[in-house]
């Protein structure tokens, strides 16, 4: 027998990290549907007001069953402390917030989720922060170029959504700490399970539970990580918000005061303070249940959708399949470095124009249009169609989506069943189209 202490595998973190119950108590998390709390002197609750002890007070800033899983989190993704909020957009929202202000500037790539570009794109320049997007494929140069002297983060996507791009994380953590600012990495697609975006040298990642963490569908959340790893001093003049004293806490400095946790206790007890998007602790609940088969569905997840892709890859109607774990896909060798297994959202190009398209989705039978990705069901989205039918194909094609492009979500059915109902859909398909030849 081994006697060195053996670090607990991504699965075992999975079903037992955070939560860690005493002697009589719940084994699974119990959910404290609760707004407050109860404290016996009013000094114990003015000292709670003025940080000086941690405890509960209000479900707006924190939970015992929210803090449990965002425990695990912070374990799952190898970090110091986590967050959760009510959802995605807010834990991107919330990662910026947290360290830039009116005045400031931030990099990003462009190819990231169409929520997230139009938070940085539209919504965060309304409150005096500045955007510039880059391409993720572009060189060391060309980004650093992007930087300014009020840049104040770098931002991108493990694995892009919808185009399924993997980012060169070590490439854009050595870009950022070169020019002494934070990598922000959105994790969502790949989860902790196939990337660890730390261990490459990310700073900060950010989670839209929504997706394969619930997997269910059953709960829209996010989750915000930091790896304590960023020296925030080391740029005392840059980020004012984190070493500067803070009026509303009587002149605390954070990172003097808490020290690998001041990044998340300012997030806390300033953005959700003020911003209140919590996540619900029922919500929580929810999320928890997902993250402790999360190891066993994303494995299935990309098992089943490697089949997918092979038997698109060879179909006639086909005309393209992006998915990282093709070999001759661009982003192939990156993936591999990156991810122990290629998750499972693809994208497809089909050879026969728009109204095929349409029939084939209509045609479909177990796999369903959705505005969704990445959970059990499988389901299917042409961005041409729903979620960006307002452009042109011109500009379809300047946002990098291809007007044919369609997202696939590989849910948990039998890949046999998934494949044999996409062969169904293309069939009838071209039967539709020579019966309206005919007529
Ligand atoms: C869905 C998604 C978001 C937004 O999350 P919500 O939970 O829908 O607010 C952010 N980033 C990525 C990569 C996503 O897929």
């Amino acid at each position: 027998m081994d006697k060195k202490k053996r670090t607990p595998g991504i699965g075992t973190l999975c079903v037992q990290a955070g939560y860690k119950p005493g002697k009589g108590e719940p084994r699974q998390i119990p959910i404290i549907q609760s707004t407050t709390f109860k404290y016996e002197t009013s000094d114990q609750m003015g000292r709670l007001f003025d940080l000086e002890d941690s405890g509960y007070f209000y479900t707006r800033l924190q939970n015992p069953t929210n803090d449990h899983v965002a425990a695990q989190i912070a374990e799952l993704e190898g970090g110091v402390a986590a967050m959760l909020t009510s959802s995605g957009q807010a834990a991107n929202l919330f990662a910026c917030l947290n360290i830039c202000s009116a005045g400031d500037h931030l990099v990003s790539t462009g190819n990231i989720y169409g929520g997230t570009f139009n938070l940085l794109g539209t919504t965060l320049p309304k409150m005096g922060i500045e955007v510039t997007f880059i391409s993720p494929d572009a060189s060391e140069e060309e980004i650093s170029a992007a930087f300014k002297p009020n840049t104040k983060l770098l931002f991108g996507e493990t694995l892009s959504n919808p185009g399924v791009e993997m980012l060169d994380i070590e490439k854009f953590a050595r870009i950022a700490h070169s020019h002494g600012v934070p990598f922000i990495i959105d994790n969502t697609f790949a989860t902790p399970v196939l990337c660890r975006p730390f261990e490459f040298g990310a700073d900060i990642v950010t989670h839209s539970t929504t997706k394969y963490m619930d997997g269910h569908g059953v709960a829209v959340g996010g989750a915000l990580v930091d790896s304590g790893n960023f020296d925030w001093e080391a740029h005392t003049e840059k980020y004012p918000g984190l070493c500067a004293p803070d009026p509303s806490y009587h002149g605390l400095i954070y990172t003097k005061a808490f020290g690998k946790l001041a990044f998340i206790t300012k997030a806390t007890s300033q953005l959700m303070r003020d911003l209140g998007s919590i996540q619900s602790p029922q919500n929580a609940f929810y999320l928890h249940l997902g993250l402790q088969s999360l190891h066993v569905r994303i494995a299935r997840h990309s098992e089943s959708a490697m089949k997918v892709a092979e038997y698109l890859e060879n179909h006639p109607d086909v005309a393209w399949v992006k998915y990282p774990g093709l070999k001759n896909d661009p982003h192939h060798e990156l993936a591999k470095k990156y991810m122990s297994a290629f998750s499972g959202v693809m994208c497809v190009g089909l050879k026969g124009g728009r109204d095929f398209d349409n029939r084939f989705m209509d045609s479909l039978k177990l796999i369903t249009i959705e505005t969704h990705v990445a959970d059990c069901h499988s389901c299917i989205l042409h961005p041409a169609s729903h979620t960006h039918r307002q452009l042109t194909d011109e500009q379809l094609r300047a946002a990098g989506i291809a007007p044919d492009l369609m997202r696939l979500s590989i849910g948990l059915e039998d890949p046999e069943d998934i494949i044999y109902d996409i062969e169904q859909a293309l069939a009838a398909a071209h039967c539709h189209s020579e019966r309206s030849e005919e007529s």
